[in-house]
């Protein structure tokens, strides 16, 4: 691997802004999706330092009670929802509560509080696809960009890290693996430098179901697949774990912010989450980042990089730890990871279309019409469909995500897979 310097990395800038009367304020964050897992945690994290952060704007889906609760605790300026109709309830209830934030709908309002003028950081933790568009305007506007939503990433690739580039973004990552894996890179306020690497460990804590047997694999319930042995986490990255679709997704997501080919790549599964990823050098020493699995952690190295602040997460006791295990994945039980590298080396919108069709299965499979086992056969079949183009240009991708979610629905409609 040779010294690439990773585009999300510039510039560097100071946690708290000097202002031109020389005093100093506060830095302003958009959450997006902040009723979610990522977005609570970052909030907690945030209300520990009301001294370096203030909330410009919080946004949900649905959730207008959570929204209402973290407004009341939050005062952002502006709260976003989904719909007309969520947004009609959450106005309502501002009134009678005397809250001054200002209700938007939709995903226009993503958009602008992703790039406002008055907004230094954006957290992108809405999960999906739908995430893409107010992920990109973060990226064009040139804020700091703390990466969640890995779905974005794997869709848009180069284009999203591009945009980054040329507005001078600073792309960090939230996910804990690529987290690890920069603190475990040489970084300077230029970029990170991989040079002399042999190959970026990314650890897996093989899921729930990591000991399942094909037999038992094929009639496990979304109830089950849900319970993720050591992370709390949102629904759809809980299934993409029980699958090992989300280290499929990693994989991805780290040949985009590193600039590695998925060569470069080998997945250990490490059942205690400890070791949240590791890069191996030329000279044989090995980096790792360790910690207990708390999304604080990742949270706060974001929020303050390159500095280091209090998230709330005590630091790992090792006469408590009863051992760390390591093993390679199984591909033939959990495919999706297969395919997942399979769809980096072909390129493309390919990591579109597997990306597409498994938020479709994933769906599916939580609202029970999908078994575990079609998991996999409905992503690989609508690969299998789908032409694959250069992934050049926005609209080919949107068009790209768009016909393998009416390939993927096809399939499970029709009974195919
Ligand atoms: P979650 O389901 O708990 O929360 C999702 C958030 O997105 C909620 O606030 C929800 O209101 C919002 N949302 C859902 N659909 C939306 C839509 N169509 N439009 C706008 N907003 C919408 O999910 P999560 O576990 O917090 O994960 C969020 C993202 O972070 C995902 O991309 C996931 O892969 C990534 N991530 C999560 C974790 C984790 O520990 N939870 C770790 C690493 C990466
Ligand atoms: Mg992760």
């Amino acid at each position: 691997m040779g010294v690439v310097m990773s585009v999300g990395l510039t510039p560097n800038r100071p946690h708290i802004q000097e202002t031109s009367s020389g005093t100093t304020r506060q830095q302003a964050i958009t959450v997006l999706g902040a009723t979610g897992s990522i977005g609570k945690s970052t909030l907690d994290v945030v209300s520990r330092h009301p001294d370096r952060y203030r909330v410009y704007a919080l946004s949900a889906h649905t959730r207008v009670d959570e929204l209402l609760a973290l407004c009341e605790q939050f005062t952002p300026e502006v709260a976003i929802l989904g719909d007309e109709k969520s947004a009609q309830r959450l106005k309502d209830l501002f009134v009678s509560k005397g809250l001054s934030t200002e209700v938007q709908c939709g995903p226009g309002a993503l958009n602008a509080a992703a790039s406002a003028k008055t907004v230094d950081i954006v957290v992108a933790a809405i999960v999906g696809a739908a995430g893409l568009m107010s992920t990109l305007a973060a990226a064009e506007a040139g804020k700091r960009l703390l990466l969640a939503n890995k779905e974005s990433l794997v869709m848009s690739g180069q284009l999203l890290m591009n945009a980054a580039k040329q507005a001078g973004a600073l792309i960090l990552p939230v996910d804990s693996e690529h987290n690890a894996i920069f603190q475990s890179l040489p970084a300077t306020k230029e970029g990170v430098n991989t040079s002399g690497i042999e190959k970026i460990l990314l650890t897996a804590s093989g899921g729930p179901l990591r000991n399942c047997t094909v037999e038992q694999l094929a009639v496990v319930t979304a109830q089950q697949a849900l319970k993720h042995p050591n992370w709390s986490m949102g629904p759809k990255i809980s299934i993409d774990s029980a699958t090992l679709m989300n280290k499929g997704l990693e994989v991805i997501e780290a040949c985009q912010l590193f600039a590695v080919a998925a060569d470069d790549i080998e997945v250990v599964v490490h059942p205690e989450s400890i070791i949240h990823s590791m890069v191996s050098y030329a000279d044989g020493s090995v980096l790792a980042q360790m910690g207990r699995p708390d999304m604080r952690t990742p949270i706060a190295h974001c929020l303050a990089w390159p500095e280091r602040i209090q998230s709330g997460v005590e630091p790992l006791n090792f006469f408590e730890l009863a051992g760390l295990h390591f093993e390679k994945p199984d591909t033939v039980r959990f495919p999706l990871l297969q395919l997942a590298f399979d769809a980096q080396r072909a390129g493309g919108t390919a990591p579109t279309i597997l990306n597409a069709a498994n938020e479709v299965a994933v769906d599916a499979f939580l609202s029970g019409s999908v078994a575990f086992l079609q998991l996999a056969r409905i992503v690989e079949e609508t690969l299998s469909r789908s032409k694959i183009s250069p992934a050049s240009d926005l609209t080919t991708i949107i068009e790209a995500d768009k016909n393998a979610r009416e390939t993927a629905t096809n399939l499970i409609l029709s009974g195919i897979v």
